[in-house]
């Protein structure tokens, strides 16, 4: 009799939208894994039933996305370093019913500096945001030790909140950010601003302030009007896809201790990203 495929799935509510199972399959189909990566949409009354779901044999582990990151610190047995400081798991990992915490977000976020050769010790970067994405940034750029880091954020309290646990910069999200543009290397948008495809999250005109050779990554895995009017001022761009990417890729590595097949999983995660733009347009 054969058996049945493993079990690996995205935790969150809702999940739908997501293009990881695309990009995950075809990187267990392609290794030749006998898994499915599937939709667990998991309202939060449902979590710990969820969670004790995830300790049985069969099943590799899940990705954790919105609303559930923070949550799934407590569910897990152990959690990893990066995560414990980042304060969200977005990759569960069983291993003979324990469960491990991680987050991949953190060296997801640098593969796409890093594959474009990035000098990222030498960074002066401005992060707005303030939410779970900015943490695993702040995580991240701790991490490779960049010069100068400052956050700025809608509601100003967070982003000091974040600057005294991170040992960063704090700085309004208004025209008095401008002096900390003009220093920056790299802006990241870490805030949820430009789905919709006409917000920004901050004024345009400040993106003049930036020094022409300024690079501006937008965690968004979409072409984004921030995105849009740092090209139209020469500025180098990058989505979030590639961030997108990584963190699977990771989180991939994780569960099955094999190197993930990138390229497979960039090719898919484009081709479902696009099927995903023509069917919204
Ligand atoms: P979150 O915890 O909900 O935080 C949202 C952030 O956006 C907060 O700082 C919030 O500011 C800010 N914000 C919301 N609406 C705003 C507005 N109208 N104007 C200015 N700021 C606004 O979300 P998250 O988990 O950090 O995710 C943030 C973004 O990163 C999302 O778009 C998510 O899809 C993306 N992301 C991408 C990847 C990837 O792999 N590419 C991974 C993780 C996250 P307040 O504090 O003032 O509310």
């Amino acid at each position: 009799m054969a058996c049945p495929p493993l079990a690996v799935g995205l935790i969150g509510y809702p999940v739908e939208h997501s293009l990881s199972p695309a990009f995950q399959q075809a990187a267990f189909d392609a290794l030749g894994i006998p898994a499915r990566y599937e939709l667990w949409p998991t309202p939060p009354e449902s979590l710990d039933e969820r969670f004790r779901s995830l300790r049985a044999p069969g099943v590799l582990g899940a990705n954790v996305t919105v609303p559930h990151k923070r949550a799934a610190f407590a569910r897990v047995d152990h959690v990893a370093g990066r995560a414990r400081r980042a304060g969200a798991v977005n990759t569960v990992v069983n291993r003979g019913g324990t469960l491990y915490g991680d987050n991949t977000d953190v060296p997801g976020f640098l593969a796409p500096l890093r594959e474009r050769g990035v000098p990222l010790a030498d960074l002066a970067v401005v992060v707005l945001g303030a939410g779970g994405a900015a943490r695993g940034i702040l995580v991240a750029l701790g991490e490779v030790g960049c010069r100068q880091v400052t956050v700025a954020n809608r509601t100003a309290e967070r982003a000091h909140e974040l600057a005294v646990e991170f040992g960063v910069v704090a700085a309004p999200l208004d025209q008095r950010l401008a002096p900390h543009l003009a220093r920056a290397d790299l802006l990241v948008n870490a805030t949820s601003v430009g789905w919709d495809g006409a917000s920004l999250p901050l004024d345009a005109a400040l993106l003049d302030a930036l020094p022409a050779t300024a690079l501006v990554y937008d965690l968004t895995y979409h072409d984004t009007p921030l995105l849009q009017a740092a090209r139209r001022r020469g500025l180098e761009t990058i989505d979030g896809l590639g961030m997108l990417v990584h963190q699977g890729a990771e989180s991939f590595r994780l569960w099955t201790g094999r190197e993930p097949p990138l390229e497979v999983m960039w090719r898919v995660a484009l081709a479902a990203r696009q099927a995903r733009e023509r069917s919204t347009h």
